[in-house]
């Protein structure tokens, strides 16, 4: 039997569809939303809209923007000839957070993961090489997590660059295993960085 109205537990289930989010959460946001004032939840469902339909990738680097290219990519006081590859648009933001990493990045949008039947092309691997190609490039830092998947694709990488000439190093260790890099504070990014080794 239903406790709720059908409404009501379809809101619950697409909002327990969406990560960090169990069902116990999901009940209590969807309460809440039902009784915030109706002009909130306008605002929240019209600004949900705006976000999936304004944000887009930037051409050069994968990050997730509002224009063609990303302010990082856009700015000319950085390196454009170091590029940091991370797994996704919140590890950047947290290198961005340091304030210390001055060259660019390229995001991946995902990790290589064999179990998951996530390969090469599923992530935007193609799109770094035609950068590489196109572009004056002194360094490539392989920032993945230091999961299995993170490591694999870092492993990929390197087998890919190094014939090009172009310097590829791994950030240190010391990051925690499966740790998400977005989790890891800022001092802990830095001497990661720091330490980084040459493949
Ligand atoms: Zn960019």
């Amino acid at each position: 039997m239903d406790l709720y109205s059908g409404h009501i537990n379809k809101l619950i289930a697409e909002l327990a569809a969406l990560p960090g989010i169990g069902e116990k959460s999901a009940q209590r946001l969807a309460f809440y939303i039902i009784n915030m004032p109706k002009d909130r939840v306008d605002h929240l469902a019209s600004v949900l809209q705006e976000a999936k339909n304004n944000v887009k990738y930037c051409k050069s680097c994968y990050n997730l923007t509002d224009s063609d290219i990303c302010p990082v990519c856009a700015n000319k006081n950085r390196n454009h000839r170091t590029i940091m590859v991370v797994e996704n648009a919140r590890d950047l933001a947290a290198y961005e957070k340091t304030g210390k990493y001055e060259g660019v990045y390229h995001v991946l949008h995902g990790s290589i993961s064999p179990m998951l039947g996530i390969g090469p092309g599923d992530i935007k691997l193609k799109e770094l090489m035609e950068r590489l190609g196109q572009e004056e490039i002194d360094e490539v830092i392989i920032a993945t997590n230091s999961s299995l998947e993170g490591e694999t694709t870092a492993m990929y990488i390197s087998k890919l660059v190094k014939p090009l000439g172009i310097k590829v190093s791994r950030i240190a260790s010391g990051v925690p295993v499966g740790g998400d890099l977005e989790n890891i504070d800022e001092v802990t990014l830095l001497r990661a960085l720091d330490g980084r080794v040459e493949l």
